[in-house]
């Protein structure tokens, strides 16, 4: 079995308790022992991002441009072995982790890139011996912290941006999964990124994060995680002496809506593929079904022909779903099974845990759900969908504008005027017409409206930039 304990003990510094990385395919392969870290060891990495702040800023951006893309081209010679981490580290089928393995390189060289054209603007001024022009600078240090499901390329969407515009860094990833991340600091080293610039921190969230969102050094915290956490850090920040910057990616309920002049072929394909691919542990997946009266029954079983070939397995063998990632997850995936039988709506399939060592679950639907129930409102973060009847165009919007989220959505349509109004009255932060709710492209960007996101800062694409930076204005007169 492959062990990764050298890449921890060398990248993960801690001095505290031991926590075991376990392969939730099987609850046995631990992958390493991480000493996770102490109040004094994340005070003595706060301090070093502090210090090591003027030597990176005045770093020319090209150069760190140049950082940047070089490690996405060391990223993408070591590609497999990233990938066969993450499918053993979280559960994620090998073609899942690929996909998100280039997703990060590519991140990497587009951050990289954009480096080199990180500036301000020259305006006219009204007195003819002046100038005006303004500046672009880096916040400081801030800090990241993210979740487990997408491992290595939310770090690296909040890290490189973070890097090119010459910010140091405090990086948090999950308790669940930091040894990608070691990896990743591996790479960037290997760049040439100066010692000191990023640094790792690995520990409980509920331990160390009010310590690393209160102390005065960040100037930005970037968060990526459920809403509940979200709101606490909007709250501290808020208590703050020093204004701090905030960026929230959070929960989602995302609806896929099936319209009367839908491809039903089409739809089916997108509904199981939103739902259960990353088995259902996406932040833009799937999680409910807004169907029209008139293709409800049609629609229903296309969906059931498709699932029933939907392949549960390790991630490392040829399937469409892995485990669920942890203990954690797994009951509160099989909690929700209980509140759908017990509110009493149709299990249509799934529903059983398949038997072996992994967290293995069968995709599950459940039918006719009504949307005063808690599988209806309530982000479950698992393979588990509901199906809803919808009237007409009117209360499918209404439907899936009902509940507190709003990440992403998408219609399934043939008709531009239903397309055109689901796109101009859904309140979500992406919306995706005959697409899966799942999968976003790097250069746009991307963030959640309601209690999905702060809406305050955009990631991914150019808009990424301006989190990490501050502009100055200059008034050159002569
Ligand atoms: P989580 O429990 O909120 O944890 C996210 C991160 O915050 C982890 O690093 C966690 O550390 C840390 N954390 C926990 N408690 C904290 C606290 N009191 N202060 C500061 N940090 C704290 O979320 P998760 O279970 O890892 O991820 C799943 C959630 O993320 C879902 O709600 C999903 O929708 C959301 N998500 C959103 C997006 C998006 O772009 N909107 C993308 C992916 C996921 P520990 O690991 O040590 O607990």
């Amino acid at each position: 079995m492959k062990s990764y304990q050298e890449l921890a003990d060398k990248w993960i510094r801690g001095s505290g308790e031991e926590y075991l990385d376990i392969n939730p395919a099987d609850k046995e392969h631990v992958l390493a022992k991480i000493r996770l870290f102490t109040k004094d060891d994340l005070k003595e990495s706060l301090n070093r991002a502090l210090s090591k702040f003027e030597e990176w800023s005045r770093t020319p951006s090209p150069k760190r441009g140049q950082i940047l893309l070089k490690a996405g081209e060391l990223m993408e010679q070591e590609a497999k072995d990233l990938a066969l981490l993450m499918t053993l580290e979280e559960g994620k089928t090998l073609k899942d982790s690929m996909a998100e393995v280039i997703r990060s390189y590519n991140l990497l060289k587009f951050y990289g890139a954009l480096a080199f054209k990180i500036g301000g603007k020259t305006l006219p001024s009204a007195d003819p011996d002046s100038r005006i022009y303004t500046l672009k600078e880096p916040l400081g240090v801030v800090a990241l912290i993210t979740p487990w499901n997408f491992p290595l390329s939310i770090p690296v969407w909040k890290l490189a941006p973070a890097l090119a515009t010459g910010n140091t860094v405090v990086l948090k990833p999950a308790t669940k999964t930091p040894l990608l991340v070691a990896k990743l600091v591996e790479i960037l080293s290997r760049a040439g990124l100066p010692d000191g610039v990023v640094n790792l921190v690995v520990g409980k969230g509920g331990e160390l994060g009010d310590m690393i969102i209160s102390d005065e050094s960040i100037s930005a915290v970037s968060f990526t995680g459920s809403t509940e956490v979200g709101k606490r850090i909007y709250r501290l920040v808020g208590d703050k002496n020093r204004m701090t910057r905030i960026q929230l990616e959070l929960g989602g309920k995302n609806a896929l809506y099936v319209d009367r002049s839908a491809n039903l072929e089409l739809a089916s394909e997108l509904a199981v593929r939103g739902a259960f691919g990353l088995t259902g542990q996406s932040c833009t997946a799937t999680s409910r079904l807004i169907v029209h009266k008139e293709v409800y029954n049609h629609f229903k079983q296309k969906l059931l022909e498709r699932v029933r070939k939907w392949k549960v397995g390790k991630g490392t063998d040829e399937v469409d779903m892995g485990p669920v990632v942890d203990e954690g997850q797994f009951k509160k995936d099989l909690e929700y099974v209980e509140i759908g039988k017990r509110e009493g709506y149709k299990l249509i399939y799934g529903g059983n845990v398949i038997p072996g060592n992994g967290y293995f679950l069968e995709p599950t639907i459940f039918d006719g759900v009504t949307p005063e129930s808690r599988l209806f409102k309530e982000e479950i973060f698992g393979p588990v969908l509901t199906v809803t009847e919808a009237e007409n165009l009117d209360e499918a919007i209404s439907l899936v504008n009902s509940v507190e989220y709003g990440h992403t959505a998408g219609i399934v349509s043939m008709d531009i005027k239903a397309i055109n109004r689901f796109v101009r009255e859904v309140e979500a932060g992406v919306i995706k017409v005959n697409k899966p709710t799942v999968g976003l492209e790097l250069q746009a960007p991307f963030g959640g409206f309601k209690n999905s996101g702060a809406t305050t800062w955009k990631e991914m694409g150019e808009e990424a930039l301006e989190f990490y930076l501050r502009e100055k204005t200059v008034y050159e007169g002569w």
